[in-house]
């Protein structure tokens, strides 16, 4: 049962978290962030995890759209179907113990980044005041590395990348899947919106940077 807003201050905080997730979700759809039904949100609170379910337009979600999921990934109360990538955000939660919301949206500019074959295997961000936006930075000084990993439709192989990747770059505020998208995370809503504004606004100001070099986009990300 999604908390009740009136039940006690705890569960005011819940139904706030809720809310402010399906806010993040319009935003996000506003912004062409989560087209054609793609992407997902999900909330941890005291009472469980609250995701989205598969299929659903991102514009028009509503508390009521939500489902519960265990650590595991299992159904265990609310509406629709879990997506294939339910499993991606039991990770994050696993591996980020701090983590109370997480965001995975498929934007024009991340999923131009994450196609980008770069040996490094992170997409170097560094030097803009906007770094500033990711929490624990405090600097324009600063070399953000945003992961990628390959993608799949094997999600078991995704979720052993991923969860490699969270361990091997333990500051990370994100994570790219090849030519697919964007996941980011934060202690609330508000922190996970925060990361997603700035790390999407990184990846625009620096694809356009490099757009400026030279006239096609394709050619300079291969
Ligand atoms: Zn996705």
């Amino acid at each position: 049962m999604i908390p009740d807003a009136e039940t006690s201050s705890g569960a005011d905080l819940s139904a706030t978290e809720i809310d402010a997730m399906c806010a993040t979700a319009h935003w996000c759809y506003a912004r062409g962030w989560v087209p054609a039904t793609s992407g997902n949100f999900s909330v941890r609170l005291d009472c469980g995890i609250w995701i989205t379910p598969t299929g659903l337009d991102k514009g028009a979600l509503t508390p009521n759209d939500l489902l519960e999921i265990d650590l595991d990934g299992r159904a265990i109360g609310g509406h629709g179907k879990p997506s294939a990538e339910t499993g991606l955000h039991t990770v994050i939660y696993r591996a980020r113990s701090e983590a109370g919301a997480i965001l995975h949206v498929h934007s024009v500019w991340n999923t131009l980044f994450s196609s980008r074959s770069d040996p490094r295997g992170y997409l170097p961000l560094e030097g803009y005041e906007l770094l500033k936006g990711l929490s624990g930075v405090t600097t324009h000084d600063h070399l953000e590395k945003v992961p990628i990993i390959e993608n799949s439709q094997n999600y078991d192989i995704l979720a052993i990348d991923l969860d490699d990747v969270l361990k091997t770059y333990p500051q990370a505020h994100g994570v790219l899947l090849s030519r697919h998208g964007l996941y980011t995370w934060g202690q609330s809503v508000a922190e996970a919106r925060r990361h997603l504004e700035a790390l999407e606004f990184l990846f625009e100001v620096e694809g356009r940077r490099l757009m400026s070099r030279e006239p096609v986009v394709p050619d300079i990300l291969e």
